[in-house]
């Protein structure tokens, strides 16, 4: 059973940067372009796909298609279990991580 709480966390807490980085190869193409992660749309096949840092959604400029972690998967041909299972594998990776590279950052001065 696949709570709602768990499908909240898969589409916010896990940036979209990161699913596709850790597909690799598997993902679609991307790049940084004016501070912001461009990927290519799977709608369109595009380079204009762009992840908003704030909602954690990618939309794309140019078919107007948003696209969140689960639906980027199932663009690649997951079926939506392993998609949600992928996704959880990448959450508990990526915020053990966190959690291990957070060291108390030294006070700034003005
Ligand atoms: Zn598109």
């Amino acid at each position: 059973m696949i709570s709602a709480d768990l499908l909240r966390r898969l589409r916010n807490d896990l940036p979209m940067p990161v699913t596709i980085a850790a597909l690799g190869r598997e993902g679609p193409p991307s790049k940084m372009f004016a501070g912001y992660f461009r990927f290519l749309c799977p709608h369109c096949g595009e380079m204009r796909a762009t992840v908003n840092p704030r909602n954690n959604l990618a939309h794309c400029f140019t078919c107007k298609k948003n696209l969140n972690n689960i639906d980027l998967l199932r663009e690649l041909d997951y079926d939506f279990p392993s998609a949600v299972t992928l996704l959880e594998r990448l959450l508990n990776q990526y915020q053990a991580q966190q959690t291990k590279t957070k060291t108390p950052s030294p006070p700034t001065r003005k």
